[in-house]
């Protein structure tokens, strides 16, 4: 599998640093609103990487954090005349309960930037030993650029022109403010109760920091792969680099990987445009997770995304095809031993190939809807000698990565299972009115069970 990896501007092949187990750090949320779908368009690349990884035969450790202390949670918090915790709580939640209607997988890691200032105190201590950090006039701490020869590698800036001595206290600015940032800043009326005791007096942690020492925390002084959208390239990663580098003398990074942003209906998303969605604004407008995810998964993560309305209603037909072609199959009598057929193997081909080349999700999706084709030309015919399970069983294995074609998944979870095996013990006790109601009970969950001479096998209805 290759990506193009930001951080050399070329296309490489994945290979862990340790063993077959991939360690990836996502850029997560900063709770301080709800996540709108740009947010959530580079969650659904971050998801894809993930499962196409497992997929791969990867292990994957993924860290996904909560900046739930900044300039913006802080200003927001105070705004709403609310403690930080409370304020930021509400989307920590939201978030949660989006990811899971977008079918989001669960990362293994979800730290929470409050939970973890020790580490980051621990982490700019390094950096003073290093010479790396100073304290300025007005107490905050701030990392020297110009001490750092590697400042600028991933964003490809020249720091000759740095004016000397400049510095930048806020989380968020641009390339035309390059300057030393904040690590530690010192506490001020505006921060109200938010602060901790650090030996450069009371503050909080810069935005930067968080990520560095949450994602070493977890997955070693150095990993594989950290993401996240094209605007969080600089300053935000650049400044991880620095900090992480700049503490441990190591490679922190091996991929970096960036997605492009989101736009709506060709303009660039804002409140003032009227353009601005929410994920629970489109499901307030009828559409379900399903077809959102199908649409912010549809475009190659490193080209902008156009979302518009069409874009959802073309989903929902492109869905309710492959539907329609999944129902057609488990609908169809075929030989169960007569395996995938060539033109299935070849869609899986093409499906795998496209994925390999930097998780290439539009062709991807081409290859099914080749197989979706080829598959209904075939039983139009009336052709029966391959195996239409099989089939089922290869969009199945797509939905892995895309987790998008089938809403109800064809394994049967613990409870229907526990419910065939009692079955089956009825059966075989020759409690047939028992072994019956368990039958219907199943059927109403949608659930078949097939006596075969292999024993009873469940089958989705
Ligand atoms: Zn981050």
């Amino acid at each position: 599998m290759k990506v193009y990896n930001t951080l050399n501007r070329a296309s490489e092949e994945v290979v862990p640093l340790e063993g077959n187990h991939v360690r990836m750090y996502t850029c997560g949320p900063t709770v301080y609103n709800i996540a709108h779908i740009g947010n959530f368009r580079t969650y659904v690349f971050e998801d894809i990487l993930r499962r196409y990884l497992k997929y791969s035969g990867f292990g994957v450790t993924q860290v996904m954090n909560l900046t739930d202390v900044d300039d913006k949670t802080i200003r927001d918090a105070n705004a709403a005349g609310v403690s930080l915790e409370e304020h930021t709580q509400q989307f920590k939640d939201m978030f949660f309960d989006d990811i899971n209607v977008l079918n989001i997988e669960p990362a293994e890691h979800y730290p929470a930037a409050t939970d973890h200032v020790p580490e980051m105190i621990e982490l700019i201590s390094k950096l003073f030993d290093r010479g790396l950090a100073y304290q300025s006039d007005d107490g905050s701490v701030y990392f020297s650029i110009a001490k750092f020869p590697g400042y600028g590698k991933l964003a490809k800036i020249d720091v000759s022109e740095m004016q000397a001595g400049a510095r930048v206290s806020q989380d968020e600015y641009e390339k035309d403010n390059l300057a030393d940032f904040a690590l530690w800043k010192a506490w001020d009326e505006q921060d109200g109760e938010v602060g901790w005791d650090s030996p450069w007096g009371r503050g909080r942690p810069g935005w930067h920091i968080e990520c560095s020492a949450m994602g070493m925390k977890y997955l070693g002084e150095s990993f594989d792969i950290h993401t996240g959208g094209v605007d969080n390239m600089f300053p935000h990663h650049e400044d991880e680099i620095a900090q992480s580098e700049g503490a441990t003398g190591k490679q922190f990074v091996k991929y970096w990987l960036h997605s492009a942003h989101l736009i709506v209906d060709g303009q660039k998303m804002s409140k003032s445009l009227g353009n601005f969605y929410t994920l629970r604004d489109l499901q307030e407008k009828g559409y379900t997770g399903r077809e959102i995810r199908y649409v912010l998964l549809s475009a190659h993560y490193r080209q902008q995304l156009n979302f518009t309305f069409d874009a959802l209603s073309a989903s929902r037909a492109a869905l309710s095809r492959v539907d329609e072609f999944t129902e057609r199959l488990k609908a169809l009598e075929s030989p169960d031993n007569a395996g995938l057929p060539p033109w299935a193997g070849k869609a899986r081909d093409d499906f795998e190939a496209a994925l390999d080349n930097d998780l290439n999700v539009p062709e991807a999706l081409a290859a099914i809807f080749d197989l979706v084709h080829e598959g209904n030309r075939r039983m139009d015919a009336g052709e029966s000698d391959w195996s239409a399970d099989a089939v089922v069983g290869l969009l199945s294995r797509f939905d892995e990565v895309l987790g998008v074609l089938a809403t109800e998944k064809a394994e049967a979870g613990d409870d229907i299972v526990a419910l065939a095996d009692a079955r089956e013990t009825a059966r075989q006790g020759k409690d047939w009115a028992e072994a019956d109601r368990l039958r219907d009970q199943l059927h109403d969950m949608g659930w078949e069970v097939r006596d075969t001479p292999e024993g009873p096998k469940l089958k989705r209805l």
